[in-house]
């Protein structure tokens, strides 16, 4: 098994090197190749994404990723930011299917900005379409307005769009994992107002056929983001469009108070995968030795999960993080009095002390 180590930017190399000190620890046999990417990848080469570093990333069964960004490189043009690495690699891996989990251990609850009976023990799974809708549909673009009150004036637009194809692939997807959940599905549409969403219901209901051991239910986007701060626990797995999915994993990250938390992963149709922590390079406190490691061990453990093939091993990590919260151990972005602060080395070694 063979996995491509791609560090990045500001705090990506140090929550990365704990992420593949607890994979090391865990005695399988995985070989790890690093190559930079991002701005890392720009100073070295002149390029966010060099072709070596893509070349690993598609020969690896799967690619664990830090984060980039750094501002020092935003007055470069857009094509060379190091933000474009993550871009690429989606495009170029067919990384269509974006999983966000949020949850929220019982011991962080009062991080959320939510009430603790509210969000304590919070478990869902926002499936996020990742590589159509009006992100990139075409035409878009600037032009002259061609009708209506304000015809003549520069107008803005882009398309919404979505075939049958692609609509099946993540619906196909999100019922699989729900059948390995609580065997619920919401998929969240506007139907009620888009062409292309009352396009998406439908194919969503047919491919429910195929899966009648899960419920699924609809939802419009606006009462979604409503549920998610009302109820939030009521949801199993969320399926939605690249935009609207966009917005709400955001909204449901920040349920759970502390972005250093979360983990995600993107895959493709073979359950090939990026895996990476959902927040990014954090500038502020790089090479402070403070960053909260635990997003990226948690995503090592996704990927485990879901291009590996080692549930076991991914359920070991998830219980040593559980182990290491239970402890009482915090990185200073979840500290609260009365709880032990560490850095991010501490964490990662606490966290291979508590593997069993
Ligand atoms: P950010 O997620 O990097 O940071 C937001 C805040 O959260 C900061 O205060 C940061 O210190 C804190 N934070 C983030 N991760 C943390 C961790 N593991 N532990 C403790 N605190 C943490 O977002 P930003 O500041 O808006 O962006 C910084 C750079 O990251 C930008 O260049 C942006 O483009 C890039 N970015 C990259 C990705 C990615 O690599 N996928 C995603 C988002 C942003």
């Amino acid at each position: 098994m063979k996995i491509a180590i791609l560090p990045g930017d500001g705090i990506g190399p140090e929550i990365i090197n704990q992420a593949i000190k607890v994979l090391k620890a865990l005695g399988e046999p995985l070989e790890m190749e690093s190559a930079p990417v991002g701005g890392a990848a720009y100073a070295l080469s002149g390029h966010p994404l060099p072709d070596a570093t893509l070349k690993l990333a598609k020969q690896a069964d799967a690619v664990l990723f830090g984060a980039v960004g750094d501002f020092k490189y935003d007055n470069l043009e857009r094509a060379l930011r190091p933000e474009q690495a993550i871009l690429g690699l989606r495009k170029h891996l067919q990384l269509f299917a974006n999983f966000r989990p949020a949850i929220l251990y019982p011991e962080l609850a009062g991080a959320s900005s939510l009430k603790p009976e509210i969000v304590s023990g919070l478990d869902i799974l926002i499936i996020r379409e990742l590589t159509g809708d009006i992100y990139f549909g075409q035409p878009r673009g600037v032009r002259e307005c061609p009708d209506g009150p304000f015809k003549g004036q520069r107008e803005g637009f882009d398309t919404m769009r979505y075939a049958e194809g692609e609509i099946r692939r993540i619906a196909h997807v999100a019922f699989q994992a729900a059948q390995k959940r609580d065997k619920r599905l919401t998929s969240v549409d506007k139907a009620n107002v888009l062409e292309t969403f009352q396009f998406w219901r439908e194919i969503v209901s047919d491919v429910h056929r195929d899966y009648p051991d899960v419920a699924l239910d609809h939802m419009y986007v606006d009462n979604a983001a409503m549920q998610l701060v009302r109820a939030p626990k009521k949801f199993d797995v969320v399926v939605t469009g690249n935009m609207f999915g966009d917005i709400l994993s955001d909204a449901a990250a920040m349920l759970t108070g502390s972005i250093g938390m979360l983990p995600s992963a993107s895959l493709d149709a073979g359950n090939k995968g990026l895996y990476e922590p959902s927040h990014g390079s954090a500038p502020d406190i790089a090479g402070k030795g403070i960053a909260n490691p635990l997003a990226t061990i948690l995503s090592a453990a996704m990927m485990l999960r879901f291009s590996l093939n080692r549930a076991e091993q991914a359920q070991r990590i998830e219980n040593a993080v559980k182990k290491v919260l239970a402890q009482g151990l915090r990185t200073p972005d979840i500290f609260e009095p009365g709880t032990t602060r560490v850095g991010t080395e501490q964490m990662g070694d606490a966290v291979v002390a508590a593997l069993v």
